[in-house]
Formats: structure tokens, sequence, C-alpha cells
């Protein structure tokens, strides 16, 4: 196509041909391309290194070491990393379906079933995080949730049993889940990984390069950083069940304000036909004290995570 043309070469990048632009950001650019010597099609995040300043590139860094460290099926995987004295290329495995965010537009709202099989891969990815890796994502939001698709035909098709996403193998030939195949959802993968700490840096509760004046009960507690996460993970379960966020007001200030309020509420009539377990869990984890909202563990053992696709739609 025409954008074809437009795509810039890269020194450095010899081996990786850029097919076509398909994420923007800040500081980076992501194309997808086809590694030459694989054959294999790939995500390329090329960061500008001019357009950082010091403490960001050094931030940048860190945490393309953390990600060199990280492997897990739900979790995006960096394949490579080069650098040349202008960019940085992070080489990261492809979600071939793009962001969860344009799947919940296009579908408007998820059903409880599609809801909790992406849920639950995406609180498996931070189990793994946090619980294995001590790390904090502070970015988790629809936008950088990917996904692979599946085909939606094989919504008339006879439903194999619930993958175990434990096991990264049955994951991969039993992506389709009874009553979820109309979303067309597979594996759902969580990115951006530590870029965005340096971007958002002002807006977290974390340090990051001055500890010197913070408080011990932050630099300490390690839950009160994970607890971010959590948070974002409730706003992401009300957002795919509605079709809205939980907070929002075109008003920044007011957005504030209700954010810092916790106001949030089921709003009749989109909440009226979802069930009481799932708003159960999501009350626990939008909890206002961050000592007593849901853990990841306490997430992923609520009855409704426990729940089989088969029982719901018999249920309700
Ligand atoms: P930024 O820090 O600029 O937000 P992201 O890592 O979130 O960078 O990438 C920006 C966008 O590029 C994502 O929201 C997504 O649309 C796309 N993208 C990034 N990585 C991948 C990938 N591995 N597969 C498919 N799309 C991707
Ligand atoms: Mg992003």
């Amino acid at each position: 196509r025409m954008a074809k043309n437009q795509l810039p070469s890269y020194n450095g990048l010899e081996r990786y041909q850029l097919l076509e632009k398909i994420g923007d950001g800040a500081f980076s650019i992501v194309y997808e391309a086809i590694d030459t010597q694989t054959n294999e099609n790939v995500a390329v995040k090329v960061v500008d290194q001019r357009k950082l300043k010091k403490d960001q590139k050094a931030g940048i860094l860190k945490e393309i070491r953390i990600m060199q460290t990280i492997k897990h099926p739900s979790i995006v995987r960096m394949l490579a990393y080069h650098e040349t004295a202008t960019h940085f290329f992070l080489i990261l495995e492809l979600c071939k379906g793009g962001e969860l965010f344009n799947q919940i537009v296009k579908l408007t709202y998820f059903s409880e079933d599609l809801t909790r099989h992406c849920i639950r891969q995406v609180a498996e990815g931070l189990r793994y995080l946090h619980e294995d890796c001590g790390v904090v994502h502070r970015d988790i939001k629809p936008e950088n949730l990917l996904y692979d698709p599946i085909p939606i035909m094989e919504r008339t098709q006879p439903a194999p049993p619930l993958p175990d996403f434990d096991d990264e193998t049955k994951m991969d030939e039993g992506a389709f889940v009874e009553g979820v195949g109309g979303g067309g959802i597979g594996k759902v993968k969580i990115a951006d990984f530590g870029l965005s700490k340096i971007v958002w840096n002002n807006s977290t509760m974390t340090p990051c390069g001055t500890i010197g004046y913070t408080a011990p009960e932050i630099v300490k507690d390690q839950r009160y950083s994970k607890s971010v996460d959590m948070w974002a993970l409730g706003c992401v379960l009300y957002t795919m069940l509605c079709g809205f966020p939980p907070f929002f007001d075109e008003d920044i200030t007011d957005l504030t304000q209700k954010v810092a309020k916790g106001q949030y509420e089921f709003l009749s009539p989109w909440w009226d036909v979802v069930s009481d377990s799932v708003k159960d869990l999501i009350i626990h984890t939008l909890c206002m004290n961050p000592r007593k909202r849901y853990t990841i563990d306490q997430f992923l053992k609520h009855p409704w995570m426990q729940q089989k696709a088969e029982s719901i739609s018999t249920t309700t």
C-alpha cells in the first residue's frame, strides 16, 4: 500500500523488513516487520534516543534489562534488542489483533465469559510480575493489553474443554472457549513494559530517581505499589463489562475529584444484567484503601474467576 513507501529505513535494523506502522507513542513508533532470518512476523518498537532526556534514557535501559528476564505467556515477549547511537530497537513478539481497547469498542462490551477469558490472562501475567518478579507495571489499561485474534466463525463449532492458562502449550491450541468464540479473542498479553514508567513518572506514587525524601511506608511497602496495578485491573474489568470506564468526566478537574473520592457506580441499565459476583470482585478491587484492596492472589481466587463459562450461561 501507500504507507509502504513512507516507511523509514533504520541503520542497524537491516535484519527486519518493516511492513507497516501499527503504533505510535510519545517516544516510540511500533512497526510490524518480518524477521528475514526466521521469516517470522514481529513487532519492532523504535525509540528515538535523541528525543529522550538523560534520566529517561537511563530508565529505559534499566527497564529493557528487566524485560529481558521476564518470560510468561500473558506478557509480550521481547525477542531481541538492538541499539545504535541514535535509536533503541525492541524486537517484540507480534500480537496480531492489536489493542484490546479496539475490540471493546467494536463489540460495545464483553459478555461475562469473554471478560473472564481476557481478565484471567491479564491477571495471570500480573501475578507473575508481582509475585515472581517483584515488578509493577504501572500502566495497565486496555491500550496496553494486546491480543491474538481467533476467527469469529469458530463460534458455530463445538467447543473444546476450557484451556488451562498455566500451561502454555495447552493455551496455544485451546484459545477458543465456549461462549467466548464470538469475541474473536485468543491470547491476551500485557505490553508497554517499563517505558511508560518514565513517561508517567509524575503521576505514579512510586519513587523514581530521588528516594531520599520519600516516606518509609512508601519505600518499604511493596504491596502499596502493586496495589496501583490492582486498581487499574479493576478499572479494566469494569470497562470490559459495560464498555465505559468506572471514572469518567469530560472535565479533567471533576474527573480527578471522582477518582480521588473513589466515586463510581454500577450505572443502570447497563449493569442491571451483570452478575452480583463480578460486581463483588470489582468492589474489592476498586477499594479506596490500598491495604484492603485485593491482591492479585485474592483476585484470582475470587469465586467469579473460578466459574466455568458453562455454569454462567445456564444460571443467567
Ligand atoms: P507507548 O509507550 O508508545 O505507548 P506501546 O508499547 O504501548 O508504546 O506501543 C504503542 C502501540 O503499538 C500499542 O498500543 C499497540 O497498538 C502497538 N503495539 C505495541 N507492541 C505491539 C506488539 N507486540 N504487537 C502488536 N501491536 C503492538
Ligand atoms: Mg502504550
